[in-house]
C-alpha cells in the first residue's frame, strides 16, 4: 500500500517561517530544537497536515519533502 509522508531535513532549515505562513492547515510551527547552524527547526503536526506539498514548494532551502512510501 502506498502512502505519503511529510519529512523535514533539519540540517537545511533556517527558521525563515515561509512554510509556516503558506500552510493552509496551520500544520507547521517553528520548533525549539536547534540544528547545527543554530536555527530552530520547523515542526509538522501530522494530525493537521493534508500533504498538499505547498510548504515544499516555497521552502527556499529545499528542507521539506512530501515523499511516497510503499508499505509491504
Ligand atoms: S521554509 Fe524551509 S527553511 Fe524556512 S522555516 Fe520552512 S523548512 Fe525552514
Ligand atoms: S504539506 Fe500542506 S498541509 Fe502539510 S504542512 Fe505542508 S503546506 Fe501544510
Amino acid at each position: 500500500m502506498k502512502r505519503k509522508k511529510h519529512v523535514i531535513d533539519a540540517r537545511r532549515c533556517k527558521s525563515c517561517g515561509l512554510c509556516v505562513d503558506v500552510c493552509p492547515k496551520g500544520a507547521l510551527a517553528i520548533g525549539h530544537t536547534l540544528n547545527e547552524s543554530g536555527s530552530e527547526v520547523v515542526e509538522n503536526d501530522p494530525e493537521k497536515c493534508v500533504l498538499c506539498g505547498l510548504c515544499r514548494i516555497v521552502c527556499p532551502d529545499v528542507a521539506i519533502g512530501v515523499i511516497e512510501i510503499i508499505d509491504q
